[in-house]
Parts: structure tokens; sequence; C-alpha cells
């Protein structure tokens, strides 16, 4: 992709995640209302939960700052809010589908069903199996350097990459964690550890991309190379969670990681002969394709399944595949170090 249609693409991207942030669901009077009624009330018609004004039993007023607000409290809080504003968007979306209006965005989020208290059910059960397949890719590769493949001295793999694939196999597993934790539960906190996993993942998976293709094995090499990534990744990070939690532009970031990323392995597939080279242009092409469900986002069907679940969806194989590359990679680094050395 060239640097023009490149920017023009991440344009349109930062351009959509601003449409869903100001979410039409949540400017509606008729919601606004039901919601400040069940938060004062915490009823909404027959349905009750409990009220979100804790603080009138004057219990609280005139303590220092950092005792006013205990932990538990912000999580009644969050709960009640959650509630309400959960149980207004349905009454709200079941009046409008009466007169046949489509589903919009609450607090730029689609109006899903919980399943077990879980906000985003289908996502949680796709980033279950990215976990999943993750950790049986991560587990072969190992059997399969430690067990099958010949050993340096009896205990080390031939293969250069078997540390870097190891701590990306670690990452990976952190990042599918609280996806799962974040769609089943979208709050600051877990909101944060979501976006901060996936922003790391992203900038590694980059720096291993460089790595691998550039054949750099140096490891005074490595550390140049990674040194300003790593720098960069960590302060995208910490603007993310002690600045502000810039979607646009994080978007923006982890687009521009991804693709880079996605053109460096597609080149090196082209040049470097690789055997299996064809794992790397599928995963490139049908990550590539992937990517546009996060842009051509649309409602959840039966208000479960919508784009960013089915993006969940279609990186379990393509992480299967993956990892049968890694293994495969193994294999002919280690083949190709023992026939020189004979
Ligand atoms: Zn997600």
């Amino acid at each position: 992709m060239d640097p023009m249609r490149l920017f023009s693409f991440l344009l349109v991207i930062s351009w959509s995640v601003n449409i869903i942030d100001a979410s039409l669901g949540d400017a509606d009077p008729n919601y606004r209302r039901c919601i400040s009624q069940c938060q004062e009330t915490g009823c909404i018609g027959p349905k009750c939960f409990p009220p979100c004004t804790f603080s009138s039993d004057g219990e609280l007023v005139g303590r220092p700052w950092y005792t006013q607000e205990p932990l538990y409290l912000q999580w009644k809080k969050w709960d009640c809010q959650s509630d309400c504003r959960y149980h207004c968007m349905l009454d709200r979306e079941k009046e409008k589908e009466l007169l046949n209006i489509g589903p919009v965005k609450y607090h730029g989020k689609w109006p899903f069903k919980r399943i077990y208290g879980m906000q985003e059910p289908a996502s949680v059960a796709f980033s279950a199996l990215n976990l999943a397949m993750h950790f049986h890719g991560w587990v072969s590769f190992f059997i399969l350097l430690y067990y099958k493949l010949p050993l340096k001295d009896g205990k080390k793999a031939y293969y250069e990459y078997a540390g870097l694939w190891h701590f990306y196999a670690l990452l990976s597993l952190n990042s599918w964690f609280w996806s799962a934790v974040f769609h089943s539960r979208d709050v600051d906190l877990t909101e944060k550890l979501d976006y901060s996993s996936a922003v790391v993942l992203l900038g590694y998976s980059l720096i291993l991309s460089i790595l691998r293709s550039f054949n750099v094995r140096d490891e005074a090499t490595r550390v140049m190379v990674s040194a300003p990534l790593i720098a960069f990744v960590v302060t995208h990070a910490m603007y993310l969670n002690f600045y502000k939690l810039d979607y646009g532009w994080n978007m923006i970031i982890c687009v521009a990681m991804a693709v880079t990323q996605l053109t460096i392995w597609a080149v090196w597939a082209g040049f470097s002969h690789h055997p299996s080279r064809w794992k790397l242009w599928l995963v490139v092409i049908a990550g590539g394709l992937a990517m546009l469900l996060e842009i051509y986002d649309f409602p959840p069907y039966e208000g479960l399944l919508d784009a960013h679940a089915l993006w969940h969806a279609t990186t379990i194989p393509l992480t299967y595949i993956w990892w049968s590359f890694i293994r495969d990679d193994a294999k002919f680094r280690t083949t190709k170090f023992l026939n020189k050395a004979k």
C-alpha cells in the first residue's frame, strides 16, 4: 500500500471511530429520562434494582477525600449504573423495534443481550477460543522444539528465534485473557488492561516480524532494532493509561503497526522462498480482510453476533495456521543449520 493510500485508509478509520464515540442511543431524550429515573428510584416500570444514591445517609460526608469513595461503593455505583443503562437500552430498543426502527449504539456500543452477566458473550467466547488456540500452538511448538528436533548439547534448541516466540506466546495469552475480561465487563480498568495488552502485543509482533524477516540473530543488533520501537509502544501505552484513552488515535497507531507488520511478512514471504510461505500469505490476506470487519462495523445479529465478535472469530483459525508456520520455521531453520554443520 503506498503512503497516500495508507493515509486515506487511516483517515477513514479515525473518522468512523469518531462516529462510534458520539453514540446516537445515549443522546435520545427518552433513554436519558429512563436513566435518571432509574438511578434515583432504582426502578424501571416493574423491574427494580438497588438505586445509585449511596452517600445520602451522610455517613461519608466530612471524611478525607481518600476515604470518601471506597472501592466497593465505586463498584456498586458501576453496578447500578450498568444495570440502569442495560435495561433502559433494552426497553428503548423494544419500543423502536415496534416502530420498525433499526438499532443504534449506546455509549459507543451496540445493544447486546447479556448472557450470565457477560456484556458481549460472543466476543467473550471467541476471545477464550483465541486464548486456547494460542495455548495449543505454544504447547505444540514447545514439544516440537524440545522433544522432536535435535538439541544443542542435549538441552538447547537450534532454532534462534525460540525465545522470541515463547515471549510472543505469553503476550498473546495475556492479551486474549484481558480481551475476554473486558468483553464480559466493560469498566475503566478492564478497558485499559485490554487496550494496553493489545498495544503491547502488536508492538512486540512488529519487532518480531522485523527480527525474523531480516534474520537478526545477533543479540546486540536485536536490542538496537527493538529499543526505539519499545520506547514508542511504552510511551503510547502510558499516554492511553495516564493521559487520555483516545480511541481514534489508538486505532490509527494499532492499524499502522498491524499493516506494517503484515506488509513485512508478505514481502519477506515473496523474497525468502521459505518452504511455508503460503501460510504467511494466507494469514496476511485473511488477516487484512478480517480487519475490514473492524472498519465496516454492523449491529449484532439477534443481539449477539456483531462485526467485532466475528473479527475475533476469524483470528481463531488464523492463529492455528500461524503457529503451524512458526513450527515449520523452527524445523526449516534447524535442518538448515544441521546441514551446514555437516
Ligand atoms: Zn475485542
